[in-house]
C-alpha cells in the first residue's frame, strides 16, 4: 500500500477534510492540510476508525489506552494480550500505552475494530461549521497569540506591522493605543476571522502570568532573526512554550536583510526538537520581514490554521470570566485594567472581582479607545470602575452584586495576609514532591538542570534518564550550561519544577527570584548525590533533609604551623561570619580542594565561638594542612528544610 493524500482519504471515508485533519491531529499525526500525505498504516487506522464498511465488532478505547484497558474492553485477559503482543514481536508491560495501530492489529486478532473514544471533543463537532451561532454551548473563538523571541529579533516591529495592516477597522480610523492586547481581522477561507495578540512581547510576561496560574496563550509565535539565528532567549522561549504545551509557529524575520539565512535558522531549530515542515517535521516556519511587511498574511493564515486544529471554543452565554493582562492607576480615571475575556460576555454594569480588586464596570474600551457595551470570548478590553489595581494574571469573575464582590475581595485580602505569614512553609521542595509522589498525587517530577560545562550537563541528563520511570516520569524542562538564572526560576515557578545545578552557582537575581517565587534550587558537586536525590524523590523516599545555609567567607592571608605541626590559617573575614564547628569548604580559585569542619577558631590568643566580617582570626580546618595564602574558606551550616 502507498501513502495517500488527506483529501482523497477524506473523500473515501465520506468525511470533510477538516474532520479528518482534526482526527489525525488527535492521534498526534502531523498533517498540515488537505494536501498532506499520510502513510499507509495511518490511513488504515483511519479506515478502521471511520470506515462505514466495517460491520464487525467494535471496541472503544481512549487515546493512550494501555494493554490492560484494551484487554478489559474486549473481555480478554491482559496476560493473553501480552502473549499475543510478544508473538508480534512487542514486549509490553501491562500498563504500557498502545499506539493506535498496534491496538488495531491486536484487536483484529479477536475480530474487533478499534474505535477511538472521543470525549468532550467529538470529531464531528470539531469540524462543525464555524461562525454559525447555534443557540448555546461553546462556540468557536479567536486564538490568543503571544510573540516571543530574542531581543532585537523584531518582536515589537512584527506586532506593530500586524496591528497597522490588519487592525479591525473602526470609526477612529485605526488609531490604536497600547492596552496590552489587540485584535486583528483576517479574511480566511471566505470568512472574516479574528486573532487576538498579546502585545507585551517576550516570555517574561508570558511566564509571569503562568506562574500565577493563568494560561492565556493558545499559540506562541517564535520570532527568530534570519541574520542572527537562534540565541539564548530564543532557547528560553522554546522552553517556556514547550513547558506550557503551547504550539509554536516560527516567524523567521528580517528576510529582507542581505545576510539573512533562513535555512540556517531551520537547521538550528532541529537541534531543539523543532523540526520544520519542509524538513519532514510539524513546525511551521514562515519567512517574514516585519519591516517590509512581507509574509504577514501567510503568518496570520498559519495561525488560523493551527487554531482550527485546536478547535478553540468558549461559551459566550456562560458567566463571564477572564484574566487581567495588565493594570495601572491612571490619573483622573482611577484603576484601569485590561481584561482578556475567556468565557461569557462581559458587560458594562457587571459586578466583578479580580484578585483583591472589585467593582461595577463603569466603562469598557477596546484598543482603539472606542467604548463598548459588551465583550465576548478572546476580546481584550480595558475596564474602568475597579476599587484598586489588580495584578496581571489575576482572574476576573462576574458576581451577582457589588456587596458579594466586596466580600470576596475582602476575604482574599485576609487570605493573602495569612498566606504571606505562612509563606515560609509554602515553597515546593523536592521533599514535598516526594511526599506527593508517595501519596500518589503526582506522577511526574519536573526538573530544570544547569551545569558548568556541556559535558557535565550531558552526563547529568544521561544518568537521570537511566533512572527507572515506570511509576513516576521525569520531565526535564531545560538542561543548559550556566549558573542558575532568574529565567530558570521563572520557568520553574510556572511549571512546578525544581532547579538542580551541578558545579554552578545561583546568581543574585536568581536568588532573589527563588526567594520570592519559593522555588527549590539545589546545587551539587557530585553527580551521584544529585542523581540519588532525584531518584529518592521519584520513589517518594526523600526524607526531610538539610539545606546548606551560607554563614560567611574568609580569605587566608597567612599560614602558620605550630611546633606540633598543626596548620593554622590566618584569615580575614570578608563576608558574614565564621563559626566554630561549622562546616567549611576550602576553595582555591574556582576549585573546591577540601571540605571539613572549623576545628578551632581564635582571635588573637583567645578561643572564640564566632568571628564577624572585618576581623582577623586563626582557623584550623579539620584534616587539612595544605592551606595556602589566597585560599577562601566558605563556612556554612546544614539546616533542616522545613516542611
Ligand atoms: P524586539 O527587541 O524583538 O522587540 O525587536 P524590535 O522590534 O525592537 O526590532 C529590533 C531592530 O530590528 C529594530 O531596529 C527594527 O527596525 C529591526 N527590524 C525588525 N524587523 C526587521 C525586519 O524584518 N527587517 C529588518 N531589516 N530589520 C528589522
Amino acid at each position: 500500500m502507498m501513502s495517500i493524500r488527506v483529501s482523497e482519504l477524506a473523500k473515501e471515508l465520506e468525511m470533510s477534510n477538516a474532520e479528518l485533519l482534526s482526527a489525525l491531529n488527535d492521534l498526534g499525526v502531523s498533517a498540515p492540510g488537505p494536501a498532506a500525505m499520510v502513510d499507509a498504516d495511518t490511513a488504515q487506522v483511519m479506515r478502521e476508525m471511520f470506515g462505514k464498511k466495517n460491520g464487525g465488532k467494535v471496541v472503544e478505547v481512549e487515546a493512550g489506552a494501555t494493554v490492560k484497558d484494551l484487554a478489559s474492553a474486549m473481555g480478554v485477559a491482559a496476560p493473553e494480550l501480552q502473549k499475543k503482543l510478544m508473538s508480534m514481536g512487542v514486549l509490553a508491560a501491562i500498563n504500557q500505552r498502545l499506539t493506535m495501530d498496534v491496538a488495531q492489529k491486536l484487536a483484529s486478532v479477536y475480530g474487533y475494530t478499534v474505535r477511538l473514544k472521543v470525549e468532550q471533543k467529538p470529531v464531528a463537532v470539531a469540524a462543525a461549521p464555524r461562525h454559525k451561532a447555534p443557540g448555546g454551548g461553546p462556540q468557536p473563538r479567536p486564538p490568543v497569540v503571544t510573540i516571543m523571541g530574542h531581543v532585537d529579533h523584531g518582536k515589537t516591529t512584527l506586532l506593530d506591522a500586524i496591528r497597522n495592516t490588519n487592525v479591525v477597522a473602526g470609526e477612529f480610523g485605526g488609531i490604536t493605543q497600547h492596552i496590552g492586547a489587540y485584535q486583528v481581522e483576517v479574511d480566511y477561507e471566505g470568512h472574516k476571522r479574528r486573532i487576538t495578540f498579546l502585545d507585551t512581547p517576550g516570555h517574561a510576561a508570558f511566564t509571569a502570568m503562568r506562574a500565577r496560574g493563568a494560561s492565556v496563550t493558545d499559540i506562541a509565535i517564535l520570532v527568530v532573526a534570519a541574520d542572527d539565528g537562534i540565541m539564548q532567549q530564543t532557547v528560553e522561549a522554546i522552553d517556556h512554550a514547550k513547558a506550557a504545551e503551547v504550539p509554536i509557529i516560527v516567524a523567521i524575520n528580517k528576510i529582507d536583510k542581505p545576510d539573512a539565512n533562513p535555512e540556517r535558522v531551520k537547521t538550528q531549530l532541529t537541534e531543539y526538537n523543532l523540526v520544520p515542515r519542509d524538513y519532514g517535521g510539524d513546525v511551521e516556519c514562515v519567512p517574514v520581514s516585519a519591516k517590509q511587511k512581507i509574509g504577514l498574511d501567510e503568518l496570520l493564515e498559519y495561525i488560523l490554521f493551527q487554531a482550527d486544529l485546536m478547535d478553540l471554543r468558549a461559551d459566550p452565554h456562560a458567566r463571564p470570566s477572564g484574566v487581567i493582562i495588565e493594570a495601572k492607576q491612571r490619573p483622573g480615571s482611577g484603576p484601569v485594567a485590561t481584561v482578556l475575556v475567556q468565557e461569557g460576555t462581559l458587560r458594562v454594569g457587571d459586578n466583578v472581582v479580580c484578585g483583591i480588586a472589585y467593582g461595577k464596570i463603569r466603562a469598557m474600551m477596546n484598543e482603539r479607545g472606542e467604548r463598548l457595551t459588551k465583550a465576548g470570548p478572546a476580546t481584550p478590553v480595558e475596564i474602568l470602575g475597579l476599587s484598586t489595581v489588580p495584578d496581571a494574571g489575576d482572574t476576573l469573575e462576574e458576581v451577582k452584586d457589588e456587596r458579594t464582590a466586596r466580600q470576596i475581595a475582602e476575604q482574599r485580602i485576609q487570605q493573602r495576609r495569612t498566606a504571606r505569614m505562612m509563606a515560609g512553609a509554602q515553597r515546593i521542595t523536592l521533599e514535598q514532591i516526594a511526599e506527593r509522589i508517595r501519596q500518589g498525587e503526582t506522577k511526574e517530577l519536573r526538573l530544570i538542570i544547569k551545569g558548568d560545562v556541556q559535558g557535565s550537563v550531558e552526563a547529568v541528563v544521561g544518568q537521570l534518564q537511566q533512572l527507572p520511570q515506570d511509576e513516576v516520569k521525569l520531565k526535564i524542562l531545560r538542561s543548559a550550561v550556566g549558573n542558575v538564572s532568574e529565567d530558570d526560576i521563572m520557568l520553574a515557578s510556572s511549571t512546578g519544577a525544581v532547579v538542580v545545578g551541578f558545579n554552578v552557582r545561583v546568581d543574585n537575581p536568581a536568588h532573589a527570584a527563588a526567594e520570592r517565587e519559593r522555588i527549590d534550587v539545589r546545587t551539587y558537586q557530585i553527580i551521584y548525590e544529585l542523581t540519588e536525590a532525584v531518584e529518592r524523590a521519584m520513589k517518594g523516599l526523600l526524607a526531610p533533609v538539610f539545606e546548606e545555609v551560607a554563614l560567611g567567607k574568609a580569605e587566608v592571608r597567612q599560614r602558620f604551623q605550630t611546633p606540633r605541626g598543626v596548620v593554622i590559617a590566618g584569615c580575614y573575614v570578608t563576608e558574614g561570619k565564621i563559626v566554630r564547628n561549622a562546616d567549611v569548604r576550602v576553595r582555591r580559585g574556582r576549585t573546591v580542594i577540601h571540605t571539613g569542619k572549623i576545628e578551632s577558631l581564635r582571635h588573637l590568643k583567645d578561643d572564640v565561638r564566632e568571628m564577624a566580617q572585618g576581623f582577623e582570626c586563626g582557623v584550623v580546618v579539620s584534616d587539612f594542612s595544605d592551606v595556602q595564602v589566597g585560599d577562601i574558606l566558605e563556612a556554612y551550616e546544614m539546616r533542616q528544610v522545613e516542611r
